[in-house]
């Protein structure tokens, strides 16, 4: 007799099951676009030169210990991240109005998130995703039994934003849904909307009472700028603009290289009034859900995180990383996108790779494209045609060019 008689095997992920090709792929020149991380013009990965500071200056420190947090978090790091992410001057963090938490990086936000939203909402809890999005979002809100449903965002044929049928969604949807935006570096496309479009979007928002999750998996990444990164979030917020409830889902896995460590917050603000009884009780059940699920979040990143944060020597040399890590890809989507429609004179027209932003660049090519760039050429991205442009430099960038103008041929 089987005791799990419905159980079956899962295909690998789509993405880690890539990164097993590539490591098994036994050809010397092999490339890898695949995973979102950021890689040096060498290819390798890299130690921030913010963070090599801060594990120093932690792991030197006489109070450096392994104990565990408290089940909100390193308060320290809570403090800076909010304000990260909202500004120093935040009239939401001046009027008590954000409740913070720390979670296991972005993923572990989005989750928290969903469990909160799920057992409080008293709204439509169809979280509305952008079509595509990030592989993980569907399933982390559909695994908690939520309902998700898709707005258009990448028209395929202009290769730009469908703002139209992002708006008419936004309208369409029952009044009260809930809509899942990427605050910048959208992934897969590395298309975000302009400020102007953003405020369009945000005033849609707003009219049909949507409460609004953010996933800020890339601020600082996309120009170099946090607070350019954050232009969206504190639009929304800043000015009041949305009314409803505001989640945001931070991530310092890419904008401190710390992928492995899981350092990331939830903010919640509930609203545009003060209501420190609300507040209360949205800290205590979001405790609740932490102690059931991790006891108390991951200490090491966090303190690291914190020390940069809390260090004006250490966060300038941070904000220097960022410009490091994000003008390199510029760089790398500028050569790319030369060699293509420039030297190669390669069929069609790929400014789309430098009009896009963040980690990838939804290259446009098809899935037979991208299997013929893996058999052949050893060069390895998601069969979307997603490539992670943190993947590309100088030593690789023309085999690459090459390639996708052989495929495309
Ligand atoms: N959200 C988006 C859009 C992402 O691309 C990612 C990572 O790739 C995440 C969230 C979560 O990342 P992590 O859990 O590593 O912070």
């Amino acid at each position: 007799m089987s005791y799990f008689p419905t159980i079956k095997e899962l295909p690998p992920d789509p993405l880690f099951g890539l990164k097993a090709r590539y490591n098994a792929d036994p050809r010397t020149e092999k490339v890898d676009l695949g995973i979102g991380a950021y890689r040096d013009n060498s290819g390798k990965p890299w130690i921030l030169p913010a963070v090599k500071q801060a594990e120093a200056k932690l792991i030197g420190s006489a109070d450096y210990n392994h104990e565990y947090l408290s089940i909100s978090g390193f308060e320290p790091f809570l403090k800076q991240a909010a304000k990260v992410i909202l500004g120093d001057n935040s009239k939401a963090l001046s009027e008590n109005r954000v409740v913070s938490q720390q979670s296991l990086s972005g993923t572990g936000a989005l989750h928290v998130a969903g469990v909160f939203l799920k057992e409080f909402y008293n709204g439509q809890k169809t979280i509305y995703l952008s079509k595509p999005t990030w592989a993980n979002h569907k399933q982390i809100f559909e695994n908690l039994g939520l309902e998700v449903a898709n707005y258009p965002y990448w028209n395929n044929d202009t290769k730009s934003l469908d703002l139209k049928g992002f708006l008419d969604t936004i309208k369409s949807a029952p009044t009260g849904s809930i809509f899942l935006l990427h605050a910048c570096a959208h992934n897969p496309t590395g298309l975000d909307p302009t400020q102007d479009e953003w405020k369009q979007l945000l005033h849609e928002l707003d009219i049909k009472k949507h409460v609004v999750i953010f996933d800020s998996a890339y601020q600082g990444f996309a120009s170099g700028n946090l607070e350019k990164d954050a232009f969206s979030i504190r639009y929304a917020i800043d000015q009041s603009i949305i009314k409803t409830p505001i989640v945001i889902c931070q991530s310092f896995a890419k904008n401190c290289g710390m992928y492995g460590e899981r350092v990331g917050a939830i903010h919640i603000i509930p609203g545009v009034e003060p209501n420190e009884s609300l507040n209360k009780a949205i800290k205590s059940q979001l405790n609740k859900i932490i102690r059931s699920e991790i006891s108390n979040p991951p200490a090491y990143g966090s303190k690291i995180v914190s020390t940069i944060l809390n260090d004006p020597t250490l966060r300038k040399q941070w904000e220097d990383d960022l410009v490091t890590m994000s003008s390199r890809i510029i760089k790398m989507r500028y050569k790319l996108r030369d060699l293509l429609s420039g030297e190669l004179q390669t069929p069609g027209n790929w400014d789309h790779i430098t009009n896009q932003t963040g980690m990838f660049s939804f290259t446009g090519l098809t899935p037979d494209m991208v299997g013929r760039l893996e058999k052949v050429h050893a060069i390895y991205l998601v069969s979307s045609g997603r490539a992670s442009v943190a993947g590309l430099n100088d030593n690789n960038v023309e085999k690459v060019a090459k390639a996708i103008d052989e495929v495309v041929r």
